[in-house]
């Protein structure tokens, strides 16, 4: 007799981005500023006071009043978790009993299915059109038709950057009033539809944010939950006492306070998607090339070409990281600093005259 690994885990592999160092990094989203010299100031006497000694607080009181002050909302509705992953793993888990039918849509972020997959649900995937947009109306059938427990999806959408209306959002949430509507809104800093502030007024909503994309701290791992007072309490239930460790909660607390300078960069984060978008524009139109782009509504572009993968694996060679869908056909770069996007932007010339121009003659 010897010990075997069950099934289900057997043939996973541990998750792994992209390997190796590379002088710029456009393949996970993140914020391309680091935080300013002002706050990391504030950040290191905080470390001085902090009591390494003693648990954290489990209700991470302090970092959720400074989180619901930043997007003017109520602390009752806000349960902080370490990353948004810890939410959605809890969501898949202790917030659905197995066999539950979960609804995805495709594309989307993928962990939303694998953590399902490990929680035993029955994942349902509802495919976007090929604009890579929901169908409100279908979806809304989809869930009710297969009684679904939970549906989950993103707005703005990784990896395509599309969005749905929050009009559209409301009626969705409405509509599918026997079902758990998980909304991540991981992106919505970006853009102009978020129903964060709404989210209590709903009987069956979550909206999830987190502060490692427009506010600058992946490094933190800090994920939010945002929900009427009845999930809140549960939620609250679920999670691991200790979750968010004190470093966590102590500099998540201060940068929150930082409204007016996190509001500055996430608008500098907008202009240079918008420009990184105007830049492949030009140089689709420039050249004729069999590629497309869509209007962002987040911090990256989704750039669709045959040579997606040959792309990818060039831009590696210059350095350069982005983030590579071979199932889609389709690169997910993200906006970088004007410096990065220029490099980038040479780079991807380049590939375009060596690898489709001179190919094409
Ligand atoms: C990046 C991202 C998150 C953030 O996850 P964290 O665990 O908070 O870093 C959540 N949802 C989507 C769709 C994302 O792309």
């Amino acid at each position: 007799m010897s010990y075997e690994l069950c099934k289900k885990v057997r043939e996973l592999e541990p998750y792994e981005p992209i390997s190796g160092e590379y002088k710029i990094r456009l393949d996970a989203n993140e914020s391309c500023f680091d935080l300013p010299d002002e706050v990391s100031d504030e950040l290191k006497d905080i470390i001085s006071k902090t009591t390494f000694n003693r648990y954290p607080d489990p209700t991470a009181k302090e970092l959720i009043k400074a989180f619901s002050a930043y997007y003017s909302i109520n602390p009752d509705n806000v349960t902080a978790t370490n990353g948004s992953d810890e939410m959605l793993y809890l969501l898949a888990s202790a917030m659905l009993e197995k066999g539950s039918r979960v609804v995805v849509v495709e594309p989307d972020f993928s962990m939303y299915a694998f953590y399902s997959f490990l929680s035993e649900n029955e994942i349902l995937t509802y495919k976007k059109n090929d604009e890579l947009m929901i169908e409100t109306d279908d979806l809304i059938k989809f869930v009710n038709d297969n009684k679904a427990d939970m549906l989950i999806f993103s707005n703005p959408c990784n990896p395509a950057g599309r969005g749905m209306s929050a009009d559209d959002a409301r009626r969705l949430v409405s509509s599918c009033s026997d079902c758990l509507v998980v909304l991540d809104e991981a992106y919505m800093d970006f853009w102009d539809q978020s129903i964060l502030t709404e989210a209590h007024t709903y009987d069956n909503l979550i909206v999830l944010k987190t502060a490692s994309k427009a506010v600058g701290s992946a490094a933190l791992r800090l994920g939010f939950a945002v929900a009427n007072e009845r999930i809140t309490r549960a939620l609250r239930s679920v999670k691991p006492p200790y979750n968010v460790n004190t470093v966590s909660q102590l500099f998540g607390t201060c940068i929150y306070g930082h409204k007016q300078l996190l509001e500055e960069r996430r608008d500098k984060i907008i202009s240079s998607t918008r420009e990184l978008y105007d830049s492949f524009k030009k140089l689709i139109a420039n050249y004729q090339l069999p590629m497309s782009v869509y209007e962002p509504c987040a911090n990256f572009v989704f750039l669709e070409t045959e040579k997606a993968e040959d792309m990818f694996r060039f831009l590696l060679e210059k350095s350069i990281a982005v983030r590579y869908f071979g199932r889609y056909g389709a690169l997910r770069i993200t906006a970088g600093t004007e410096e990065e996007n220029k490099q980038l932007m040479i780079a991807v010339e380049a590939f375009v005259i060596e690898n489709i121009l001179k190919r094409n003659r």
